[in-house]
């Protein structure tokens, strides 16, 4: 079987799907240097103008910038960083139109331009063979370059792979017409394009390199075969034009024969696809230290008095280019507007609504056609009609595609269709569209349906972020719960067993709470027992006993009861006599009135000592003591009084006996006989009564002392021991109360 290199070697190579012939109009400017312009005044310069993201703001408004100073950084692989184009000042930092199909807004840096063009500090690269692949990878990232062919992918991703690169293509096809930006760089740059390939040979060690150009660029081929002479790696392939053999999957089919099925990338196949201009600008970066702040670009169109390709800055605005290539503003639309601005070639370019679009990395072209030259731009009105279903479109597709049927689609947001249809594997090159007799413009429904589901997909993947966010949530809020319900049930569990084992333990291990009950139910106990005056027969007990104090003063109390009944039922006696002798008698009253005085006054003595006996039982464990002591001491207070009450007594008694027989010794009143008779029988009954009261009372008194007596000797036997006042204080206390 033929290998790729010889059929290549024979100038044999594959053709891929589809493809149309347009009018090239490159002559306008492929004979003419590329042009330095003049600074502009100002540059604008988008944060993001590749696939990725954009980097983070390194300036602020008043910042003075160098050209080569970078703008922004990203620790991210997939932002790319933008420098200064030259030397100047940050005016702005603001949303402003960039260079893109749908005229979004971004956010962009404003540079006021000082005209001096002031570099800063570089490190030239004498020999980049020593540098290593990381080394390289770094000042190609640093640098800022990202794919110049239009697609504007990350070059520092696309060259940062695995070895086992078979092919190294390098896409100098530039087939879209009117485009001569790259033609014009391979003439004038083919020595520092073949070093950008050098590097990429350092990083990739491909087996083969191959460079793919169209066979109208005969000045860029011979340059390129000069400056390749000596390479053997390198291998010129001349193409036969044909649109769109710059795109990457065509360009791949032609030289290689393989294609690159829907949605796999060219390196599943071993292969590497760059665009000359990458080239150049890895040459740039790595050997001057020049990061991406310029490109060629080609002015061109019947509109431009000087179409020319031209060195732009990044960032200059396309009013200025076309300014600069002699752009006659004719106003002849019908509408009265400006004439039409594309960004782009003819075929992938879009109209540019606002001249202060700046061009970005990946603009190789502004085309101000003429109303002759292409009147469909000056057209306000769309010329659209129904599909015929001619089929044209799909004939002329590279990749295969139907693009009718993706129209249909297109137009009724058909998303899930569409992507059946593999909408992305178009690569809007327009061939379907300027073949399609109803002139529909294809493109523009793609290019819209694209951004849609983009948009979509961008919605979509939020959406999921949300989702997982609030799934994690949920389930670090439903661990935290298990956590905490866990740990509760542990300390219950510990709580319990806890008790269990104070409770095994047979009460030596009961609770505090459980031992100050059984304290206090003690001490109540004893201080039950202690207010109950219950005496033991131990002797050597310390402190008196209440009880027996308690039973004398009952005793004392009866006795005087006794005292008082006896004093009573004698008044009574006497009582009853006086009444038969009152008038007669007159000293009897004198001496009952005594004696009811002596009896209230014991009575009240004895009420008196009961309320007392009352009021002291009731007080308080603490008082008792003391009511003992006093009790102690009144009893032989009390003891020694009655002894008087006794001696009182019989003195009374003694004395009224001795007033008695007296007044019966003394001379009668003249009295009538009978009054006489009846005195005399009252008289002997009084002496006799009186005699009996004597001795009542003395008998009375003899009780009363020997009672006195007893409860003296009593008191005496039971009278404490002689202790110290505070020891006398002390209660008495259990051996529960002890212990404590
Ligand atoms: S070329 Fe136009 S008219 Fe023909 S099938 Fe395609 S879309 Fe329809
Ligand atoms: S624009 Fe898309 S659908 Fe149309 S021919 Fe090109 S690749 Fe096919």
């Amino acid at each position: 079987m033929e290998s790729i290199i010889e059929r290549i070697n024979q100038n044999k190579f594959w053709q891929f799907h589809g493809g149309i012939h347009p009018p090239e109009q490159k002559a306008l400017t492929s004979a003419k240097p590329i042009r330095q312009l003049p600074l502009p005044k100002q540059l604008i310069l988008p944060l993001q103008q590749h696939i990725g993201r954009q980097g983070d703001l390194l300036v602020k408004v008043g910042d003075k910038v160098l050209k080569g100073q970078p703008l922004t950084q990203s620790s991210n692989p997939m932002a790319v960083p933008i420098h200064a184009p030259t030397s100047g000042s940050i005016s702005a930092i603001k949303k402003s139109v960039i260079a893109h199909p749908s005229g979004l807004n971004e956010l962009c840096i404003f540079i006021d331009v000082d005209g001096e063009d002031t570099w800063q500090p570089r490190e030239i690269c004498h020999d980049f063979t020593k540098l290593s692949q990381q080394q390289i990878l770094k000042k190609i990232a640093d640098s800022g370059i990202a794919g110049m062919g239009g697609a504007g992918f990350p070059t520092h991703i696309k060259v940062n792979t695995k070895p086992d690169i078979n092919f190294l293509i390098i896409n100098a096809a530039e087939c879209e017409p009117y485009i001569t930006a790259d033609d014009l760089l391979m003439c004038e740059q083919s020595e520092a394009i073949i070093d950008g390939i050098k590097i990429l040979d350092q990083l990739l060690d491909p087996t083969f390199i191959l460079i793919g150009i169209e066979d109208n660029k005969p000045r860029a081929i011979k340059a390129l075969q000069r400056a390749t002479k000596d390479i053997e790696k390198i291998t010129i392939c001349v193409l036969p034009t044909k649109y769109p053999t710059g795109g990457e999957k065509q360009l791949i089919k032609i030289l290689t024969g393989k294609e690159v099925k829907s949605g796999a990338l060219p390196i599943h196949s071993g292969i590497v696809v760059q665009n000359v201009a990458t080239c150049f600008a890895i040459s740039d970066a790595v050997i001057n230290d020049i990061p991406l702040i310029r490109r060629v670009v080609t002015l061109t169109g019947l509109a431009l008095s000087k179409p020319q390709n031209v060195w732009a800055l990044l960032g200059t605005p396309v009013n200025y280019l076309l300014e600069q290539a002699g752009f006659a503003n004719e106003g002849d639309t019908p509408t009265g507007t400006s004439p039409p601005v594309i960004m782009g070639g003819p075929l992938m370019g879009f109209s540019v609504l606002n001249e202060l679009v700046p061009i970005v990395k990946t603009s190789n072209c502004i085309l101000a056609p003429s109303k002759t030259e292409m009147p469909s731009a000056f057209d306000s009105g769309s010329k659209e009609v129904e599909c015929i279903r001619c089929g044209q479109c799909s004939d002329v597709c590279p990749s295969q595609l139907l693009p009718q049927e993706l129209q249909w689609s297109a137009k009724a947001k058909d998303h899930q269709q569409l992507t059946k249809l593999n909408l992305f594997d178009c690569i809007d090159c327009g061939a379907c569209a300027y073949v399609c007799p109803s002139q529909i413009p294809l493109v523009q429904y793609y290019r819209i349906a694209k951004a849609e589901i983009r948009q979509q997909q961008q919605l979509d993947i939020k959406s999921e972020k949300a989702k997982l966010r609030f799934e994690a949530r949920k389930l670090r809020l439903e661990k935290e719960k298990m956590a905490r319900a866990e740990k509760h049930k542990k300390a219950a569990a510990a709580r319990k067993a806890t008790m269990n084992e104070k409770s095994t333990n047979g009460g030596a291990a009961s609770s505090a709470v459980a031992a100050a009950l059984a304290r206090v139910k003690a001490k109540k106990k004893a201080n039950s027992k202690s207010s109950e005056s219950i005496v033991s027969n131990d002797q050597n007990t310390e402190l008196p006993v209440t009880s027996s104090e308690e039973s004398d003063e009952k005793s004392q109390v009866k006795a005087a009861i006794a005292r008082a009944k006896a004093k009573r039922d004698a008044k009574n006696n006497a009582a009853s006599k006086e009444t038969n002798t009152s008038d007669e008698l007159p000293v009897a009253s004198s001496e009952e009135s005594d004696d009811k005085s002596q009896v209230k006054a014991a009575i009240a003595r004895a009420k008196a000592k009961r309320i007392a006996k009352n009021n002291k039982a009731s007080e308080d464990e603490n008082t008792k003591n003391e009511m003992q002591e006093a009790t102690s001491n009144k009893n032989n207070q009390e003891n020694n009084t009655d002894d008087k009450k006794a001696k009182i007594a019989a003195a009374v008694a003694k004395a009224k006996a001795k007033a008695k027989a007296k007044k019966e010794n003394a001379e009668p009143i003249p009295v009538s006989d009978d009054k006489k008779a009846k005195t005399a029988k009252a008289t002997t009954a009084k002496t006799t009564t009186a005699k009996t009261d004597d001795k009542k009372a003395k008998i009375a008194a003899a009780v009363a002392k020997a009672k006195a007596k007893a409860k003296k000797k009593q008191t005496m036997q039971e009278e404490p021991l002689p202790i110290a006042n505070n020891e006398k204080q002390v209660p008495f206390k259990s051996s529960n109360e002890e212990s404590e």
